[in-house]
């Protein structure tokens, strides 16, 4: 089976490689040639433009910044929709605004073909081992036939409901993400203050009740040894927690904390030059407090 992959990032090329491995027709774009280098090395064969991939190939997944990306890459001039094939897949796994996808969804089906959304939590070291979380929304026969491929990806694959329903998941889980990496720098530099160490701090907060993903992986492997290589951008994470956001304020939630959060992410990511590791945004606080978080 031949499957096109369009968007090969951080995520892109871990996850595209995981399904050459798995035995299928691997055919890749991305507007970087250098990322294109390394699947064509990888054995994938590369694709000329979007719309010569849609024109042979059936099924095909997106991995792509945001939902503008998304959005130019399937109806644009020289996007998917020019020259897809009826009966065709577009699964969108890039972390994107729910609302938008809808509205690309019921374009794609006007088209006699099908969007399924499909994000992926886990980050790089999970989408290399192929044990990414899926969480995927739209048609339950078209995800049906696509499970297959999404395995070769993801070790826990769950369909979530209608299309859009993956999309908002994401964005949710990356909401609560956001606020546990903040809420832990926050008690750390406090600790700090108190002349305690950020290790010890940690130690014991992984044995009690305020342990979180933050505390038990993101701070001791990013943040206190000094490398800010998660390689998940803070600008990736301001555009995930701004369609939360945005969604949350739609549905008039009573929901304090996530606006408090976006505000000091985006302060953080005005600060930078865009190009930051997420795990960056200790800089903030160490600025504030003169202080520096590290073993
Ligand atoms: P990235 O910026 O590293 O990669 C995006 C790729 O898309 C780049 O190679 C870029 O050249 C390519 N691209 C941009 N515009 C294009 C176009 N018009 N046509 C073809 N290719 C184009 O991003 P990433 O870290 O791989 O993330 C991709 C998506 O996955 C994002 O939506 C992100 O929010 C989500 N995500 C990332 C992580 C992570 O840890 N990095 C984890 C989960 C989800």
């Amino acid at each position: 089976m031949k499957i096109g992959f369009i968007g090969l990032g951080n995520m892109g090329i871990p996850m595209a490689k995981r399904i050459q491995d798995a035995g299928y027709d691997l055919i890749v774009y991305d507007t970087s040639a250098t990322q294109m280098a390394i699947m064509q090395n990888y054995g994938a064969v590369p694709a000329e433009s979007v719309s010569m991939l849609s024109k042979h190939i059936k099924c095909i997944i997106l991995m792509l910044p945001n939902s503008q990306t998304v959005k130019n890459v399937i109806e644009g001039e020289q996007g998917l929709l020019a020259t897809l094939q009826i009966g065709s897949t577009i699964i969108d796994m890039s972390t994107s605004n729910p609302l938008i996808t809808k509205k690309l969804g019921a374009k794609i089906e006007r088209h006699g073909s099908t969007l399924i959304d499909a994000p992926v939590s886990g980050g790089v070291g999970k989408a290399e081992t192929g044990n990414l979380t899926i969480m995927a929304g739209g048609d339950e026969r078209a995800y049906n036939q696509i499970v297959p491929v999404l395995k070769a990806m993801g070790s826990y694959i769950e369909h979530v409901g209608p299309l859009g329903s993956g999309h908002s998941i994401k964005v949710l889980n990356n909401m609560l993400s956001a606020t546990h990496l903040l809420a832990t720098i926050e008690i750390l530099a406090a600790g700090l203050k108190m002349d305690i160490n950020p290790d010890k701090i940690l130690k014991v907060i992984n044995k009690s009740t305020g342990r979180n993903l933050s505390s038990e992986y993101k701070i001791p492997n990013f943040i206190l040894n000094r490398r800010f290589d998660s390689n998940f951008s803070m600008d990736l994470m301001c555009k995930d927690i701004s369609i939360a956001l945005d969604m949350i304020n739609a549905l008039k939630c009573p929901a304090f904390l996530p606006g408090i959060v976006t505000q000091l992410w985006n302060l953080a990511n005005e600060k930078g030059n865009r190009l930051y590791d997420h795990t960056e945004i200790v800089r903030l606080y160490e600025e504030w407090l003169e202080v520096e978080l590290k073993t």
